[in-house]
């Protein structure tokens, strides 16, 4: 392919993050240079469907002028200002109340919010608080947490270690120690042949039983989980399975973690995942949609329950040691307060719950296709795993790259979409997306399905 000149000069300097470098050298980037509602345009002025709503986070979209407008009004008035040592920028005290009115339980809303600038860092301080609050309550072996395969919770040290994904630990020494793993509740992908839903749920009840039975319920501090995984396949949890754990977790006095950096906001239909699930959790993790990703900010939502002990531990240390530069950011706390109002004035939870029908059934169709084992999907989230055999859900072989060409196809057809491990094609549009829009997605999806086909057939 030509690279354009554009596309030399990135490759020359850029070390893009998670990529395959030395395919990139070859091909170059897509640049991609302005964006238009649901659309973005290349260099070239080829237009996209961002089915993935860049990494499942421009909620409104790539040209929501609100929010440039909010964000011009706040550099203008305070560019910056921080929350140290007693001060807090004016924008950090509406958002917060704003927040806590979103938080999606009760004990949330009594509790606080500190705030960071990506899920990595909200995630790593879940991880650093968890202990924190232990070695403050006495009982510094209570630290290990429980993290589940095909998790993505970021990628700083310990994001990393948290998230189960191999390619995040290969080469990198990670995780850290103190990590346990437990299985995904990927029933498609783990479910043993002839087990039903219910079957998988014990199992994977029996698995955290005895994880916490071989390590000691003393010694474990946490479970972190996404209500639905993203990176790691789109995987939609079977019914039961979270109150079963939930109940394992208390029952044992272990933390719930929540990590909404994709679901919080709407994409489910909900609020939160933690609405659509009944979770119970300690601790929130939001990112992505806080500010339909138009600037970086994250934030931390901890129970009242948690925040009184930090709050009692920071006086007998001296001060609470933790905190970015930027957490709070004046910019950021604007541009997520004209988020947070968009999606009130313009019933954004509504909307996804009557345009998500329209995704989900077009994806459920796919289910026919010879290249597909499973659809999926939950509210504007959604996967096709494709499968070499849909039968007896054979994958393909990673090597053959059936996922990254279905991908380019639908790039070359004015789709953006994104392959996971394992050949799954996810779907993640802007919430905004319309039902016409929707129809143009899958029509292009059925296209690229058809032409990997070919493909498949052709290089078999
Ligand atoms: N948690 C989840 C569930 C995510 O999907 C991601 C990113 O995709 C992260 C955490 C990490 O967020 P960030 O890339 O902003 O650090």
């Amino acid at each position: 392919p030509d690279v354009t000149a554009a596309g030399r000069s990135d490759i020359a300097h850029h070390l893009h993050p998670y990529t395959q470098l030395r395919q990139l050298e070859q091909d170059g980037p897509l640049v991609i240079v302005q964006g238009d509602g649901v659309h973005v345009v290349d260099e070239h002025g080829k237009r996209y469907l961002e089915g993935m709503a860049g990494l499942w986070c421009a909620s409104l979209g790539f040209s929501e002028r609100r929010l440039a407008d909010a964000a011009h009004r706040q550099m203008l008035q305070l560019p910056y200002y921080h929350a140290f040592s007693g001060k807090v920028p004016g924008p950090v005290t509406e958002l917060v109340k704003t927040l806590m009115a979103w938080a999606p339980t009760p004990e949330l809303q009594r509790g606080r919010v500190l705030f960071a600038n990506s899920g990595s860092e909200s995630n790593d301080t879940a991880f650093k608080l968890v202990r924190y609050y232990n070695n403050a309550r006495g009982r510094p072996a209570k630290k290990k947490i429980i993290a589940r395969q095909k998790g993505y919770h970021g990628v700083t040290a310990a994001a990393a270690s948290l998230s189960g994904l191999p390619t995040m630990h290969q080469h990198f020494d990670l995780p850290l120690p103190g990590v346990l793993r437990v299985s995904a509740p990927h029933f498609y992908g783990n479910g043993k042949p002839g087990e039903t839903e219910a079957q998988f749920v014990d199992r994977l009840v029996q698995e955290l039983q005895d994880l916490i039975a071989a390590e000691g319920a003393d010694t474990i501090a946490a479970f972190i989980a996404e209500p639905v995984q993203g990176a790691g396949g789109v995987v939609i949890p079977p019914d039961g399975y979270f109150p079963r754990i939930q109940a394992v977790l208390k029952q044992h006095d272990i933390l719930l973690i929540a990590d909404e950096v994709i679901t919080g906001f709407g994409r489910l239909g909900q609020p939160f995942g933690t609405n659509v699930f009944g979770l119970q959790p300690d601790m929130v993790t939001v990112a992505k949609m806080l500010t339909s990703a138009y600037v970086p900010m994250s934030a931390l939502m901890v129970s009242d329950a948690v925040y009184q002990v930090v709050a009692d531990a920071s006086a007998s240390v001296g001060t609470f040691g933790h905190g970015y530069t930027y957490s709070g950011h004046p910019l950021a706390c604007a541009v997520a307060l004209e988020t947070l109002r968009i999606y009130t004035d313009d019933d954004i939870i509504g909307h996804v719950q009557r345009v998500a029908p329209r995704l989900q059934a077009g994806l459920r169709q796919f289910a026919e296709h010879p290249l597909v084992g499973e659809a999926r999907g939950l509210g504007l989230i959604g996967a096709l795993e494709l499968a070499a055999d849909p039968a007896s859900r054979k994958p393909f072989d990673p090597k053959r790259g059936v996922g990254a060409y279905l991908v380019k196809r639908a790039q070359a057809h004015g789709l953006i979409l994104r392959v996971l491990a394992g050949d799954i094609i996810a779907f993640s549009p802007p919430l905004v997306i319309t039902e016409a829009q929707i129809d143009e997605l899958l029509a292009k999806t059925a296209l690229a399905l058809d032409d990997t086909l070919a493909w498949v057939r052709g290089t078999a």
